[in-house]
C-alpha cells in the first residue's frame, strides 16, 4: 500500500497535488512519502514483534537525509556499505551501536572510523578482511564486534544483477569453509565473534529461496556453538520483493517472511537483525516527468519524456518495469495506446518501457513513474550534463524539496582546468 492516489481526477502523494510539485520544483523529480515509508517500516516492526529484533534500514537504496532522519526517529537502525553512508546515517541521528556494516571490500580507514564513531558489527566478507578488521582494532586498543557474511549457494531467482547467494557470487565466505574461518577469528585478539550474517540478494518475490538459505543457517549456527562460539546474532540480510507489476505481481508480504523466520530460526534464541531497503522505500517513491514530445513512429509511437536512464536507471541496467501513470487520471474507458515511453539520452538503453498500453498521452503531460523510491535517485548520474533531479518529500499536505536540482553553473565550476594547459 502506498499514498498516492488520484483525488478529483489528479493523481496525490499524500494531501499535496502532483502536479502542484512540478509547478514548484520543475520536472523531472523523485517524491517520497512520509507515510509510505513509516508504514512500510512499521510493517517489519509487526512482522518481528515479540522476538529479539534490529530492524536496520539498508541505506544504499535511498539515503537522503530527510529519508534517514525519517526512519532513524521511527527507531531505525542501518547498513551501510560505505564510509559515506555510515556519515550518512550518523549525520541522521543514528547511535553507532545500531548501525551494521556490510559490503565486500571495506578499507582500513572505514573501518578505523566506523570503530572510532561506533559500530554494532562488522559483517566480514571475507578472510584477508578479517585481518585486517583484527589489525585496525589492535592498533585501536579496541575490539571488533564480528560477524561473518557465509554464502549459502541457494538460487534467489532474481535478477543476475541483483542475485548475491550463489557460491560464484563475490559475496561473502562459503559456506563450507565457515568453521574454519571462525576458530582463526575466534584467535584473533582484536575481534569478537558475535554472530552470522547472510543476504543472499535483491527483489526476491518468493519465500522458498530464503528459507533454504536460513535453514543453511540454523545448521550452521548450531555446529559453530558446538565448536564453542557464542553466537548470539543473525543478520539475515535484506532482499523481500516489491510489486513492481501491480497487476500482476504479489511477492509475499513482510508478516509472511516474518513468520518464516520465526519458524526456521526461532528456536535458536538469537537475536534477529534484518536490513530491508527497497520493501520500505521502493513504494515510497514516484519519479515525476514532463512529455516533452509525442512521435509517430514505423509501427509504434514514442512518447519522449524529460527524464532519461540517467535519473532512474533500473529499466536500463535491470530490463526492470515500473508502473507509469498520467499525473491527470484518464477519463474511464479511455481508449488505450501503445507507447514506447522513451528519454532524451543518445543510447538505445534508454527506454523505459516498450509498447506500454496506456491512455494517450500528448506533449506536456505530466507521467509519474511508480515504484521508483528505491536504487533510483541513489543511483542517479549526471550523464549527458543532466544536472541530479531534484527530491521532494511530502508529509500530509506539507512538500519540501530534500535534494535540490544543481545549477549549470555548479555543475561546471566542478570541473578544474590545470594550469599547464
Ligand atoms: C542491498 C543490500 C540490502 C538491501 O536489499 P533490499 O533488496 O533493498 O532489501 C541489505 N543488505 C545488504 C548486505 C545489501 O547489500
Amino acid at each position: 500500500m502506498d499514498h498516492f492516489i488520484y483525488r478529483q481526477g489528479r493523481l496525490h502523494a499524500e494531501d499535496v497535488p502532483v502536479a502542484e510539485i512540478a509547478a514548484a520544483v520543475g520536472t523531472p523529480f523523485y517524491v517520497y512519502s512520509t507515510a509510505t515509508l513509516l508504514r512500510h517500516y512499521a510493517l517489519f516492526e509487526e512482522a518481528l514483534e515479540g522476538s529479539d529484533h534490529l530492524i536496520c534500514y539498508a541505506v544504499k537504496a535511498a539515503s537522503n537525509q530527510a529519508i534517514l532522519t525519517t526512519l532513524a526517529r521511527a527507531g531505525a537502525g542501518m547498513d551501510v556499505v560505505s564510509l559515506g553512508e555510515y556519515l550518512r546515517a550518523r549525520a541522521a541521528g543514528v547511535p553507532g551501536e545500531i548501525i551494521v556494516f556490510s559490503g565486500v571490500g571495506k578499507t582500513a580507514d572505514e573501518i578505523r572510523t566506523a570503530l572510532s564513531g561506533g559500530i554494532r558489527q562488522f559483517n566480514v566478507e571475507s578472510e584477508p578482511e578479517m585481518e585486517v578488521v583484527n589489525a585496525v582494532a589492535l592498533d585501536m586498543g579496541k575490539v571488533a564486534p564480528v560477524a561473518f557474511r557465509v554464502n549459502p549457494d541457494v538460487d534467489a531467482r532474481t535478477h543476475a544483477k541483483i542475485s548475491t547467494g550463489k557460491a560464484e557470487n563475490k559475496f561473502g565466505i562459503p559456506i563450507a569453509r565457515a568453521r574454519e574461518v571462525y576458530a582463526r577469528a575466534a584467535s584473533l585478539p582484536g575481534l569478537e565473534v558475535i554472530g552470522i550474517d547472510m543476504h543472499i540478494g535483491s527483489q526476491l518475490t518468493d519465500l522458498e529461496p530464503f528459507r533454504l538459505a536460513y535453514e543453511k543457517l540454523a545448521e550452521l549456527a548450531e555446529v559453530l556453538r558446538a565448536d564453542g562460539h557464542d553466537i548470539r546474532r543473525l543478520d539475515l540480510g535484506g532482499g523481500l520483493g516489491i510489486p513492481y507489476a501491480r497487476s500482476n505481481e504479489t511477492p509475499p508480504l513482510p508478516h509472511e517472511y516474518g513468520a518464516m523466520i520465526r519458524r526456521v530460526l526461532g528456536h535458536l534464541g538469537c537475536e534477529i537483525v534484518i536490513e530491508p531497503g527497497r520493501l520500505i522505500v521502493g513504494n515510497a517513491g514516484l519519479m515525476v516527468t514532463r512529455t516533452i514530445y509525442v512521435k509517430q513512429g514505423e509501427g509504434r509511437d514514442f512518447v519522449i519524456v524529460d527524464a532519461a536512464m540517467n535519473d532512474l536507471l533500473r529499466p536500463a541496467m535491470y530490463d526492470a518495469h515500473h508502473d507509469i501513470v498520467p499525473v491527470e487520471e484518464p477519463a474511464p474507458g479511455a481508449a488505450e495506446h501503445a507507447y514506447d515511453i522513451v528519454g532524451p539520452v543518445c543510447e538505445t538503453g534508454d527506454t523505459f518501457a516498450r509498447a506500454r498500453v496506456m491512455a494517450p498521452v500528448s506533449a506536456g503531460d505530466l507521467l509519474a513513474f511508480r515504484g521508483a523510491g528505491a536504487y533510483g535517485a541513489v543511483m542517479a548520474s549526471e550523464y549527458n550534463t543532466r544536472p541530479l533531479i531534484p527530491e521532494v518529500m511530502v508529509k500530509g499536505d506539507q512538500f519540501a524539496v530534500i535534494r535540490r536540482r544543481p545549477s549549470f553553473d555548479e555543475i561546471l565550476k566542478r570541473d578544474t582546468i590545470p594550469e599547464w594547459l
